[in-house]
């Protein structure tokens, strides 16, 4: 802050200089006086240079600190987002937050702010030495202060509502890049490549035409600003020029006075863009808070449990659940008893709500109505760490990252051990394969794993949930997209690793849903039936007809 005062003061040493050269350098002749001057203001505006150095880097430091701060905090609030809002934002939304958004409020923390310090010390000390000069022919100048205000809050109104429009395209427009990436695949199958062009191209042409709008709006206004104080300026240098004149002010004093109007004048202008950029990064700071403002997985409760040890016994009781996006419930008062150790089969038709049921265990999602108990515990209650602790889940496509193979199976259990990373791969029988890889376990895997195939990446996936050594197993479709190979290889891995773990398992296949000793069949929200194979078989339910439909 004294840096800035340093910096903002130099140029007005210029007014000083100015008084004494008219004063008395001019009028006696006196050419030392003008060498000492010179030489003075030199070291003082040198000095006011190495102030403004310094101000510049060490507001710049604290703005991007902040910016930087704030970036990992607001990753962190993704991070800890319940799923719902996953489905309501899209990924480029919130990429365009971390990129454009903070991009914006860190242009106008390093850039506008400094200068803004700076520009209104030099502004207030030439309205000072401008007060002490002429305090009437100030009082005068102050008056065209409403109107200049008025005009730059107008356009400030103009350029935060432009910058809200360019920066919901911008994220429009990112959202479309990030979709675009992912379904390259898709893409160029259906040979979509011109279509997707196309629409990148409206999406642009919109963001476009939104920058230059705005841009059209910061540009209007230093004209418009500049003539209002060009207007003032010329009537004040008419107004002292005659005082001077008719002999009731000084030269020297006149000069210094204009002088400080020059000083004056600039900062002005300045402000005006300024406030201008802070306006603009305001607009980033508020769609940065829109995520910040979210509100995260419901905090644990203060009394939330965290069970000694968990058995994995689940009941359904009752439950009700709606999607936010959506005004019908999916499940519909639905109730059902796991045993602890018991492998279930759920299954039903597709949109059934099978995932559904499995994703409100970990509490992905909160059920509207009714409640899910773990071992007799109302899972509302359980710490959530402890709950998801005794949960793995196999979803039917494998996300591997693109780290190695090792990597990705660490990552049921980051503090594991190289023996037993290689043991869970040996149990989910992905230990021959990765053998055959190049580097073994050393081997990347690719961008989502795009280097292994289907079966490989799911049986990498299953040496992960093994590596967790879970109470709670949820296996949704886990095997449904593979080759019968890589499904027997998985099976028979299950086979070894099932026993004693509470499992759910959603799948269409015979061989899959018999090893469950217990079937619940699904139908739109509900559990429609529950029995063991050979009950349902003999019961001639919705279960025997499905049976009966596939294996004819
Ligand atoms: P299943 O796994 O039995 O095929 P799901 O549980 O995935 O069925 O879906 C059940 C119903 O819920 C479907 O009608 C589906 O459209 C809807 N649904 C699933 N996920 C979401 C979501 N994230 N947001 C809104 N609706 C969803
Ligand atoms: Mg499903």
């Amino acid at each position: 802050m004294l840096l800035g005062v340093i910096a903002g003061l130099g140029p007005l040493s210029y007014t000083f200089a100015l008084q004494l050269i008219g004063d008395d350098v001019l009028p006696h002749k006196d050419a030392q006086m003008l060498w000492m001057i010179v030489a003075a203001l030199f070291v003082i505006n040198l000095i006011a240079s190495g102030a403004s150095y310094g101000q510049n880097y060490l507001t710049a430091w604290s703005g991007q600190r902040l910016i930087a701060n704030l970036r990992v905090r607001l990753f962190a609030r993704v991070m800890n987002l319940p799923l719902g809002v996953f489905d309501r934002w899209r990924p480029g939304e919130f990429l365009s937050r971390f990129t454009n958004d903070l991009g914006l409020m860190t242009d106008s923390v390093s850039i506008s702010l400094p200068q803004l310090v700076q520009t209104v010390i030099t502004f207030v000390g030439a309205i000072a030495i401008m007060f002490y000069r002429d305090w009437l022919l100030t009082l005068f100048l102050i008056l065209f202060a409403p109107i200049v205000n008025f005009a730059v809050a107008r356009f400030t109104r103009l350029i935060s509502e432009g910058t809200k429009r360019a920066q919901d395209r911008i994220a429009d427009l990112a959202s479309n890049l990030a979709e675009s990436l992912q379904s390259e695949r898709i893409i160029k199958a259906f040979g979509r490549e011109d279509f997707e062009v196309g629409r990148f191209r409206d999406k642009n042409e919109r963001y476009f035409d939104a920058y230059m709008k705005l841009t059209q709006f910061g540009q209007t206004q230093t004209p418009v600003v500049g003539t209002i104080i060009q207007i003032a300026m010329l009537a004040i240098l008419v107004f002292a020029a005659r005082e001077v004149m008719v002999g009731r002010m000084a030269a020297g004093d006149m000069l210094q006075f204009v002088g400080a109007l020059v000083l004056a004048i600039n900062p002005i202008n300045r402000f005006a863009t300024y406030i201008a950029d802070l306006s603009k990064g305001l607009v980033g700071a508020n769609r940065v808070f829109e995520i910040l403002d979210l509100p995260v997985e419901r905090d644990d409760a203060t009394d939330a449990i965290v069970p000694k040890s968990i058995d994995g016994a689940i009941s359904f009781q009752n439950v009700t659940f709606t999607y936010a996006s959506s005004n019908a419930p999916v499940l519909r008062d639905l109730s059902g008893e796991i045993k602890a150790g018991e492998i279930v089969a759920l299954v039903g038709p597709s949109g059934a709500g099978k995932t559904t049921i499995v994703n409100l265990v970990p509490r992905f999602y909160e059920p509207e109505a009714g409640r899910i108990a773990l071992d007799g515990i109302d899972i509302a209650r359980i710490k959530l760490t402890a709950l998801r602790g005794a949960i793995a889940i196999v979803p039917q496509e494998a996300l591997l990252f693109s780290g190695t193979v090792g990597e990705n199976i660490r990552y049921g259990r980051l503090d594991a051990t190289r023996p037993e990373i290689e043991m869970a791969a040996r149990e989910a029988n992905a230990e021959e394969f990765i053998l055959d890889l190049p580097q073994g376990y050393d081997t990347p895997v690719g961008d989502r794993g795009v280097r292994l195939s289907g079966g490989q990446r799911q049986r990498i996936s299953i040496a992960r949930a093994v590596l967790r050594d879970p109470r709670i197993l949820i296996l949704d479709e886990a095997t449904s997209a593979l080759d019968s190979h890589s499904e027997r290889l998985i099976e028979a891995a299950l086979d070894q690793f099932l026993p004693g773990r509470t499992t759910l398992i959603i799948a269409h296949r015979l061989s899959t849903i018999r090893r469950a000793h217990k079937i619940f069949y699904i139908e739109a929200g509900r559990v429609v039936e529950v029995g063991s194979h050979k009950d349902l078989i003999e019961r001639g339910g919705p279960y025997s007809r499905l049976h009966a439909a596939q294996f004819a």
